[in-house]
């Protein structure tokens, strides 16, 4: 029985968690041959491609997963926020209701897959060049390199770093997909308190080698959760990710959470990572 939650409930999908459900749908489906997609609001307009064509590939980068077709066929999903697929075995009942489907493939094994949410979906044909660039490729072309990825180009990141606004918060920039891809909310406060450096630091205030380290950290951090599904980055858990009020397990100061719309939440310890010198 395969079933795979891509998603996430309520938080930003991290690259590790779709890159692993990349995997599992590639299990699931590459290489079957198509019995019914179904593309739901599909803006688009397209046909897509006709039953019996062969799956050949399910591809992630960052939070956008491709899956691919043997006439050339590309269904492009970002999961955003909301998104989720599932793989379902035949008569397996879904655990999302049925009307928030927005993709449904059926291969002739019987598997379903079924993406829930997403708030782009997008069929398009490789090679063809009449359209002008959908949404989900122009995001796909600027998505920065991908941490979940082992030869991932720390110089690229560096540099795409660089081009953000100087007072950048490290938060905001480590959410950047532009600058590296894979970052959601969990990493990006487990990856500032790893790296004892306070979330809110404007970028400007960080030199190159911390810089490269908060970046080799970030990779470190995501890498090592593919193969397990559990997320952890400290101790078997997380260090501050969903813990204030509670000790740090550092310095056992009281973590702090903080809530806005740019970065949405983070948490922090405020004695290992102190606040950046106030602005003057
Ligand atoms: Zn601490």
């Amino acid at each position: 029985m395969t079933r795979c939650d891509v998603g996430h409930d309520g938080d930003v999908p991290e690259g590790d968690t779709i890159f692993r459900a990349a995997a599992q749908l590639r299990a699931a489906l590459v290489g079957k041959h198509l019995t019914e997609l179904e593309v739901r609001r599909d803006t688009r307009g397209r046909r897509g491609p006709e039953p019996g064509t062969e799956i050949t590939a399910v591809d992630a980068a960052g939070k956008h997963l491709l899956m691919r077709f043997a006439d050339g066929h590309v269904l492009h999903t970002h999961m955003q926020m909301t998104g989720a697929w599932h793989v379902y075995g035949a008569g397996q009942r879904w655990r999302r209701p049925g009307h928030t489907a927005r993709v449904v493939v059926r291969v002739d094994d019987g598997t379903t897959a079924v993406c829930f949410a997403a708030p782009i979906v997008e069929l398009r044909r490789d090679g063809d060049g009449r359209d002008r660039p959908s949404r989900a490729s122009r995001m796909l072309e600027r998505l920065g390199p991908d941490l979940c990825e082992s030869d991932v180009d720390l110089d690229a990141v560096i540099g795409r770093l660089a081009s953000l606004e100087p007072d950048t918060e490290l938060a905001a920039a480590l959410l950047d997909q532009r600058v590296a891809a894979g970052i959601g909310n969990v990493f990006k406060s487990e990856i500032c308190w790893a790296e004892r450096v306070s979330p809110f630091t404007p970028i400007v205030d960080l030199d190159e080698p911390t810089r490269r380290r908060i970046y080799e950290t970030a990779r470190f951090q995501l890498t090592s959760n593919l193969a397990t599904g559990r997320r952890t980055t400290f101790a078997n858990g997380l260090a501050v990710y969903r813990k204030a009020g509670r000790r740090c397990p550092r310095c056992g100061a009281t973590i702090m959470s903080r809530r806005d719309r740019a970065t949405r939440s983070t948490y922090w310890c405020p004695r290992c990572q102190p606040e950046p010198r106030p602005a003057n």
